[in-house]
């Protein structure tokens, strides 16, 4: 009798402290496990990658991609399925381009290259003119005009190595992709080359955005691949007056309608509270796209059939959404903070996947400190997974918008080696995506999803 006295006086005393832990480890193990014996999540990227490569906004394979994603919400437990209509440019590449150099002897050393995106086109019979190296924006001024006019800039800078986690590295030249036309311009340039960002030593270009302002002259940006990039560079050193040929014929088309795909699981409690979980449905013209974004909005799309799976019914509404052109001009996370989809919504809660879909390694949240730390207290939760990051920092393009809304934002954290090895180019395919490391992702993501569904953000 003593003895169960004293079993039930432990049992009363430890119980509640145990159970809602053991109760929130063991949901988090289930979904772990459900995701990592499913291969539902892998199919649909494989389908995805297939039937719609180089879907950037605007294009028909965008819109077949968009199809597929509503397709696959349609034959889910969702509540409601929202096309949200989101007006976007469209630009196409209109076919491979060319560059070369010549090595002598009538000879041509072609060089691996791709459009930036929203270029202009070379004339129609290309252009050729010397080039000039320059490896900061800052060097354009030092030149000058003098040294400028007439020719090719080609933008080789050194990629920083040193960075343990990668996208620093890409941020601290990415700028002279984006803005190397505009400012070569103003110096006369003809055209720029742009080293592609990547730390990975290969002969894929790689592409992204470009924007003009107010140069005097819209000039064409074409990327290069890191070990063209290399050859053309020795070239240069051995022969300051080596000219390059140029040729692409991209164009901007009128505006067309597009959409976000949104899926919806109506919360229990908390119906106008809404929790978006998303990636970006877009994908430049060069590649499948499939860490970058496929990955993300299949993940998203597995969180939610996480949760249909293990029966679990949230509290806040749920929203699964395909983002519309990220990469171009983020028309449609602009329409998604802007737009309300019902009246009455409160954003609460945002979680993107838009860092490629290697092993996660753990969240970073953008908020309130008070969040923040309430974020950081289920890090034990996430350990035994091999998420241990759990920083205040960025979180995702597509979701920043909803910030001034008050909504708190994370973004999925993964292993960061090889991103921007596929990052933008053709080498950006299925292949490249590991099932376990995905779903690893997808599993980590609905955890999170479900700590805050059931216990709030402070
Ligand atoms: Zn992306």
């Amino acid at each position: 009798m003593r003895n169960i006295l004293v079993i039930i006086f432990v049992l009363g005393l430890f119980q509640p402290v145990f159970s809602q832990d053991n109760k929130d480890s063991l949901f988090v193990r289930n979904l772990f496990d459900e995701a990592l014996d499913s291969y539902i999540a892998y199919n649909q990227l494989i389908q995805l990658c297939t039937i719609a490569p180089g879907r950037l906004a605007g294009t028909d394979e965008c819109a077949v991609a968009q199809d597929f994603m509503y397709k696959e919400m349609k034959a889910m437990s969702f509540d409601t399925i929202y096309k949200q209509p989101v007006w976007v440019r469209k630009w196409l590449q209109n076919g491979e381009e060319t560059a070369y150099f010549d090595i002598g002897d009538g000879e041509k050393q072609y060089l691996a290259v791709d459009a930036l995106g929203g270029s202009v086109a070379t004339p129609e019979d290309g252009i050729e003119a010397e080039i000039i190296v320059v490896k900061t924006m800052d060097e354009l001024q030092t030149l000058g005009r003098e040294k400028i006019e007439g020719k090719i800039v080609f933008f080789d800078f050194d990629m920083n190595q040193h960075n343990i986690y990668t996208f620093p590295s890409y941020g601290e030249n990415a700028g002279m992709r984006v803005y190397g036309a505009e400012e070569a311009s103003k110096y006369g340039a003809v055209a720029v080359l742009v080293r592609s960002l990547t730390l990975a030593q290969d002969t894929f270009p790689h592409t992204g955005i470009m924007r003009y302002k107010t140069g005097p002259k819209k000039i064409p940006g074409i990327g290069i691949s890191a070990i063209h990039s290399d050859m053309l560079a020795e070239a240069y050193a051995e022969n300051p007056h080596v000219k390059v040929f140029l040729h692409c014929a991209c164009k901007e088309y009128p505006e067309v309608k597009q959409y976000n795909i949104i899926g919806e699981i109506k919360g229990s409690k908390y119906p106008n509270r809404i929790i978006t979980i998303g990636g970006h449905i877009d994908a430049w013209y060069n590649t499948q796209g499939a860490h970058d974004d496929g990955g993300g909005c299949i993940q998203s799309l597995e969180v939610a059939r996480l949760f249909f799976a293990l029966k679990y019914k949230p509290e806040n509404t749920i929203r699964i959404v395909m983002f519309l052109d990220e990469e171009m001009a983020q028309r449609g996370a602009r329409a998604y903070a802007d737009n309300p989809v019902r009246e009455g919504e409160q954003h609460y809660f945002a979680l993107e996947s838009d860092r490629g879909v290697t092993y996660p390694t753990g969240f970073s949240f953008d908020g309130p400190d008070a969040f923040v730390k309430k974020m950081q207290s289920w890090t034990s939760l996430f350990e035994p997974y091999g998420l241990h990051r759990f920083e205040k920092s960025g979180s995702g393009v597509d979701i920043s918008f909803l910030k001034v809304k008050g909504c708190a934002l994370a973004a999925l954290v993964t292993e960061s080696q090889r991103y921007f090895d596929y990052h933008h180019s053709a080498n950006d395919t299925w292949q490249q995506v590991n099932r376990r490391e995905m779903q690893m992702g997808a599993a980590a993501m609905a955890a999170l999803v479900y700590l805050v569904d059931k216990n709030g953000l402070y």
